[in-house]
């Protein structure tokens, strides 16, 4: 297979060549700038951290079945993601366990699901029972950490749980965190209402990642203390962000990248199970939700709770390059080496030799009104093989 692009990190001209599932080489091409600039960009494809579910299915569901996991994941290729965590969200333990079981099914008994699972991310249940930090997680089912609950999950899921995202404002939190980092596990801090000392003795302990920091927070939040500033400032954490444009306002984001810097940051969709529905209501599994005209998902009859995210992590990627400064480079490097290398996969790369996992991909710049450009997807290659759209049009 061979086709033209350019480079996602250097605008330039290329002839891509791709033979048995890898990049074979990548040529450098003279051609007009004007003919170059109608070609698509390409970059490694995406890795999106954090992905509830999708087309009105939840992971975090009793009644997940291993063809639903692969559905789910296979939406994921007209978005430019190539590898995405399978996201289990608090719920009722036989639920959970329900679901990283058939997660875990689904990528023993299909090829098509393993290549495009990054792994499993346990967001919950070991969360803050607060009002704020916990969103929208159930509060009869947060519970505080319980390394017997871990090691059922993690049985459950034949060993394929990769993330465990928790508070750690408990007692105990850094021996639980120190046990489950042992184990392999990587540990994000995220709906959280931990002092700053608890933060810190989380990152000792071995925590790497804050989860979508900025969300799952107080509506308040004292000017100097407290549980954001503590992980803005540790440099030992990486902090996921979701770039939707609702969840976080452009002056923080900026802010949290800038303060971060581009190599800590990695983007994260948070996709909803009710993602890819149209707008109006909709019943949740757990709650009522709606999702706005605009695209924002809210809870139902009202317009500032959020209940979810919607918009794919490649516009969350274009989303930083307007409201964050940051270059397409270092977009995409958010969008996907970042969270590979972070996840412990191969970071993809546009190298002779590097796996052909693939976006290419047209930023559409906005009409007058302005706004970010628009990420629109032209092909996604997945192990040398186009499973969405086209190389060449
Ligand atoms: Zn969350």
């Amino acid at each position: 297979m061979q086709f033209h692009a350019r480079r996602f990190d250097n605008a330039a001209p290329v002839s891509v060549h791709i033979d048995h599932g890898r990049i074979d080489r990548i040529e450098a091409v003279d051609v007009e700038p004007a003919v170059a600039a109608l070609w698509p960009w390409i970059a490694p494809g995406l890795v999106d951290l954090q992905v509830n579910g999708y087309g009105g299915q939840e992971f975090s569901s009793g009644r997940i079945a291993p063809d639903d996991v692969e559905r789910i994941l296979r939406r994921m290729d007209a978005f430019g993601v190539t590898r995405a965590a399978a996201t289990v969200t608090t719920h009722r333990p036989e639920v959970m366990e329900h679901a990283v079981r058939t997660i875990a099914r689904a990528a023993a008994e299909s090829r098509d699901a393993a290549a495009r699972l990054a792994g499993i991310h346990v967001e919950g249940p070991f969360l803050s029972p607060e009002d704020g930090p916990r969103g929208a997680h159930p509060r009869p089912f947060v519970r505080p950490p319980s390394l017997d609950e871990f090691h059922r999950l993690q049985d459950a899921a034949r060993g394929g749980i990769r993330i465990l995202t928790l508070s750690p404002e408990y007692d105990g939190a850094p021996e639980f965190i120190a046990a489950v980092v042992q184990t392999g596990v990587l540990v994000a801090i995220g709906h959280t209402a931990a002092q700053p000392a608890r933060i810190r003795a989380a990152v000792d302990a071995g925590a790497t990642m804050s989860t979508h920091l900025g969300n799952g927070a107080h509506a308040l939040i004292p000017r100097h203390g407290g549980y954001l500033w503590a992980q803005l400032a540790e440099d030992r954490l990486v902090a996921s962000l979701i770039a939707d444009g609702h969840h976080l306002p452009a002056d923080v984001l900026k802010t949290f990248v800038r303060a971060k810097t581009v190599d800590r940051c990695v983007l994260i969709s948070d996709l909803s199970g009710m993602a890819g529905l149209a707008p109006g209501v909709h019943e949740g599994e757990l709650c009522r939700l709606e999702i706005l005209p605009n695209g924002k998902f809210v809870v139902a009859g009202q317009t500032e709770v959020l209940a979810g995210a919607s918009v794919p992590l490649g516009q969350c990627a274009a989303n930083v390059v307007h409201m964050a400064g940051a270059s397409l480079a270092e977009a995409i490097h958010m969008a996907s080496t970042r969270p590979s290398r972070w996840i412990g996969l191969a970071p993809g790369g546009l190298a002779a030799g590097d796996a052909a996992d693939l976006v290419l991909f047209h930023l559409i710049e906005p009409g007058p009104t302005g706004g970010p450009p628009r990420f629109d997807v032209q092909a996604t290659v997945l192990g040398g093989r186009v499973v969405h759209g086209a190389v060449s049009r």
